[in-house]
């Protein structure tokens, strides 16, 4: 690639506006460029990024005996209502209507869309176990974008599903998913955790997520200092002896069954109206009546939802006014499930005070369903679990407990059949039994990946590549060509040679200082720059620049393949 045949798009200043340093290398590099909230358009540079993420993830899953399809991003509603997830999901699932005025949703997730599949297209146990995976565009509503494509609402994801006779099976194929999760991260040269994650009902160790440990990470993990004992915040907490867990604090302790009285009995249509459920307080007096104010926002205007629109259930129950809208607006609650309460809890990050609490509720955007809404929705804040977690000893019995902050890269999951019993996917068995299946879920987040590494690899003149993903193996970088046709002539002969050899190089062939070209590929983080310059060309040498070490040396024209060996 020649630099004056490609758009390089490199920036000087760091934007204002990205908080992390992944995000202002992103875009100083030329890597990404904001389209809208949580919307990016990959540059050619960040697109040969993500694509070789992309190999790596794909090679280790067809390793892994996993099959690649290609599953449909716009997805039908009524896979959606089978499920249940139509009104479950919340509002990050983004619905919409097509002419005829059919519902649709952007797909965040798929496993409606393979269970589907999987119900038609298998029929008997012979064809099992079976996993398929896809590497495709998602998209979520995320409330708070951010951080670039950390947290974008479209992202690239690799989901994959397995789907078997039994539950023994089912862990089998979950082994040889959590190797392949370690290959790819090895691969990929992050520094990573797998990390024991909450997966609901099924209980056990049944899911894991893999964080990339940055400072900058939305997640807290909890590590024995000890032994290999690694769990996300939450699940650490949930580990921990009965006595020791967090109590929420008593202020927004809200009586769980009541507050699920009022919502299913209310007359507005919550679910498809309501975006935002502010609840703004309750009694500390822990009487259950006591919920003193509940403002429902949406596409309703606070004007148009009257206490006397609202059950009684509740009474007393009052509208709350601007005045204490500002002073409480401390725990927004979305969602409202079609079982009671599915409520996911989001903090104003504005309110200053708050900044503890909204690490802790929103980290994970966890959706939050019946027992546990009390206890999860009270505020316990990150500091509360924290203190429950740090220092106690491990809930596996040696060392003691430290956080430290992670990126959440991947995420594999023991479903059970949840799935299959809503969509009614079953196969004869050896006897002739109709049996449902059981079934696993798998994701990494591909595009998030990208800014991942970047935050662990990175000084303050750039970024710097692991070597599996830099999106050239190296740039060659002339010396005032224009000058010396000894140079152009080397610098030529150079490409063309590394060209043929299958090697990605970035043949630097502007017009512009040497400054303004170094400073250019160390900002995009090519790994070794091969620098042709009149002075070392008596010796018929060249000048090699190691951007991870930082160190130069000479090398003898003939000898550049060495590099890459
Ligand atoms: P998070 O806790 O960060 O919101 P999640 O738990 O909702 O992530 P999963 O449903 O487990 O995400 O999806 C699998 C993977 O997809 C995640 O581990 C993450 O790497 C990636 N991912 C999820 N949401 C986003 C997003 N908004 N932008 C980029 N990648 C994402
Ligand atoms: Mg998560
Ligand atoms: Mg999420
Ligand atoms: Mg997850």
């Amino acid at each position: 690639m020649r630099t004056s045949q490609y758009l390089l798009s490199t920036q000087k200043e760091t934007p204002a506006h990205a908080e992390v340093i992944s995000h202002q290398l992103m875009l100083r590099a030329g890597l990404v460029r904001n389209v809208a909230s949580g919307l990016y358009t990959w540059l050619p540079t960040g697109l040969k990024v993500l694509r070789k993420v992309e190999t790596i993830v794909r090679e280790e899953m067809q390793r892994a005996g996993v099959i690649e399809t290609l599953m449909p991003m716009v997805q039908p509603a009524d896979l959606w209502e089978e499920s249940g997830r139509w009104e479950d999901y919340g509002p990050e699932l983004l619905r919409l209507n097509d002419r005829h005025n059919r519902p649709f949703v952007l797909g965040p997730t798929h496993e409606e869309v393979i269970t589907k599949l999987i119900s038609t297209e298998i029929s008997s146990y012979k064809q099992l176990p079976i996993s398929l995976f896809q590497i495709q565009t998602k998209f979520r509503d995320e409330i708070r974008p951010r951080f670039g494509v950390m947290r974008g609402r479209e992202f690239l994801m690799k989901d994959a599903y397995s789907f078997h006779l039994s539950d023994d099976c089912l862990k089998q194929t979950y082994q040889i998913m959590f190797d392949a999760y370690c290959r790819i991260f090895e691969r990929l040269g992050l520094d990573f955790r797998p990390v024991i994650a909450d997966n609901g009902s099924i209980g056990g160790e049944g899911s894991h997520e893999f964080h990339v440990l940055a400072e900058s990470g939305e997640d807290d993990i909890a590590f024995s200092d000890s032994s290999d004992f690694a769990a996300n915040i939450e699940k650490a907490e949930a580990l921990a002896p009965q006595g020791e867990r967090a109590e929420p604090t008593q202020e927004i302790k809200i009586e769980e069954l009541k507050l699920e009285r009022l919502i299913k009995t209310s007359n507005l249509d919550l679910k498809n109206t309501v975006k935002t459920i502010l609840v703004l307080g309750a009694s500390a007096e822990g009487e259950a009546e006591k919920i003193v104010a509940l403002v429902l926002r949406g596409d309703h205007e606070l004007n148009d939802v009257k206490a006397e629109n609202l059950p009684s259930v509740a009474s007393p129950l009052t509208l709350a006014t601007d005045e204490q809208v500002s002073a409480v607006a401390n725990c927004h609650i979305t969602s409202v499930g079609p079982k009671g309460l599915n409520i996911e809890v989001i903090v104003d990050r504005s309110a200053a005070h708050l900044s503890d609490f909204a690490c802790g509720a929103n980290v994970n955007n966890q959706s939050y369903t019946g027992v546990n809404w009390q206890r999860d929705c009270g505020e316990i804040n990150i500091q509360d679990i924290r203190n429950v977690v740090e220092g106690d000893p491990s809930p596996c019995g040696e060392g003691k407990i430290v956080i430290k902050r992670g990126i959440e890269v991947g995420h594999i999951f023991q479903l059970g059949d949840k799935y299959a019993q809503a969509m009614n996917c079953g196969v004869l068995t050896e006897e002739g039994k109709n049996q449902t299946l059981t079934m696993g879920c798998y994701g990494i987040g591909v595009s998030r990946i990208v800014a991942a590494a970047i935050e662990q690899n990175h000084d303050k003149y750039g970024i710097k590549w692991p070597k599996a993903i830099a999106p050239f193996q190296a740039a060659i970088v002339p010396m005032n060509m224009a000058k010396s046709a000894r140079v152009k002539e080397t610098a030529e002969a150079l490409y063309e040679k590394l060209q043929q050899a299958g090697l990605e190089v970035l043949f630097d062939d502007r017009k512009e200082r040497p400054g303004v070209m170094f400073a250019d590929h160390e900002l995009i983080g090519t790994p070794i720059l091969l620098v042709v310059g009149e002075r070392n060309l008596d010796s018929q040498q060249i000048e090699v620049k190691d951007r991870i070490s930082g160190e130069k040396s000479l090398i003898a024209i003939d000898d550049v393949m060495s590099l890459f060996k």
